[in-house]
């Protein structure tokens, strides 16, 4: 099955879903943007959770395009699934690693058994990817995954970024 798309603007800590995405980098150990967001309002559990996978699965860090969970701490949601968007240089960063991301997103939450998942705009921010262009490829990589996810909510933080989701969706 394809999931639902489904848009929303505002900050993705406070969203009700089963799993929210964070934009992580390759550390698992924070930084700015939804990465500083989920861990202050999460708690120390996520990072803790964090430190535990960097010591086991991923002593050298999360590879871009690749996703690992984590408990969501003090969250409405129940699970933190991190992912680590490609930087985008000029002139372009590489979009089947953006892809990725959502793919690998989706297939751990299927692991989970999550139904409902919320993705901010992977890239978009720290990492530079042009919004148009990340809300075209984010769209597209959720469009052709077969998943029992039921649901995907982008979380737009402001108002270009949500326009430039739903002119893809719409
Ligand atoms: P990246 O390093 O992958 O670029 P960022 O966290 O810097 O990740 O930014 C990704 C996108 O998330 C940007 O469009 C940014 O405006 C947005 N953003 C930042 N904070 C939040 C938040 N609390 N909820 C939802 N989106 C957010």
């Amino acid at each position: 099955m394809t999931p639902t798309i489904t848009l929303a603007q505002g900050d993705i800590t406070r969203q009700n879903a089963d799993a929210i995405v964070n934009a992580a980098n390759s550390s698992l150990l924070g930084g700015g943007g939804v990465d500083g967001a989920i861990h202050r309002r999460g708690g120390p559990a996520i990072l803790e959770e964090c430190r535990a996978l960097r010591a086991s699965r991923y002593g050298r860090g999360l590879p871009t395009g690749r996703a690992v969970a984590t408990t969501a701490g003090e969250l409405a949601a129940r699970w933190v699934i991190h992912t680590v968007g490609p930087v985008y240089r000029a002139p372009g960063g590489d979009p089947s690693l953006l892809a990725s991301c959502y793919r690998e997103c989706l297939r751990v939450a299927d692991e989970l058994g999550a139904r409902t998942v919320a993705f901010p705009a992977v890239s978009t921010g720290a990492y530079g990817w042009p919004l148009d262009d990340a809300a075209r490829i984010a769209v597209q990589a959720v469009r052709e995954t077969d998943t029992d996810v039921e649901e995907v909510r982008f979380v737009l933080f402001d108002e270009r970024a949500y326009e430039a989701f739903a002119a893809q969706v719409d």
